[in-house]
Order: structure tokens, then sequence, then C-alpha cells
């Protein structure tokens, strides 16, 4: 889960922090990242999707932070404590949501 990978645009070091199937998971660790201030770019042949209409799609994704970011973005990650697991299909979902972003399951907190 934390395999590093550079990439090919020059001068900025990339390092894969997430790895997942599904891109509207992905979309949630992103959201994550992003409120916490670190920039992040999503990776995977589900990527086209993720702009498109919300489609329930499969595929590996990855997220890749800057180099600079990446250790606290894995903490970020390892202690989403305001992460949960759906009790219908067990992808995390934040607790702040009424709805499973992955299937849909609506739930309470
Ligand atoms: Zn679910």
């Amino acid at each position: 889960m934390s395999s590093t990978e550079v990439s090919g645009d020059g001068n900025t070091e990339l390092i894969e922090v997430w790895r997942g199937n599904g891109e509207l998971e992905a979309q949630l660790i992103r959201s994550v990242l992003e409120y916490n201030g670190i920039e992040c770019m999503l990776k995977g042949e589900a990527l086209r999707l993720i702009y498109g209409i919300t489609v329930n799609g499969l595929g590996e994704v990855k997220i890749l932070v800057r180099a600079e970011d990446a250790e606290r973005a894995r903490k970020l990650l390892a202690a989403s404590e305001n992460m949960v697991e759906c009790p219908n299909c067990g992808k995390p979902i934040q607790t702040e949501d009424r709805v499973c972003p992955s299937c849909r399951a609506r739930f309470k907190k």
C-alpha cells in the first residue's frame, strides 16, 4: 500500500499514498486530503469516470501526492477517524455522509 511512484512531469515527485478499487472511494480519500490542504492526483483506469456521471465503476485507482506531502497524507489516511465502514458494503464513508458513496445505502449516524 506504500509503493513509490515517480511521475514523468519533471520536477515534482509524486508518491502513491493510497490505492483502491473504485473512483468514488478515491474521491472520498481525495476530499479528505484536499480538506487538509494536500493537493493530490488520482490515477487509474477509471479516471475518466471521475468527472463524468456517477458510475459505480470498478478499476484500480491510485492517489498520488507530492513527496513533501506524502508523510502527512499517510498519517491523515491512517488516522481517518472520521471515516467509518459502510455497514452494507464495507467501504469507508465519512460520518457526515448519510448515503454511502460506494453502494448508495442509506444509514444513520
Ligand atoms: Zn456502502
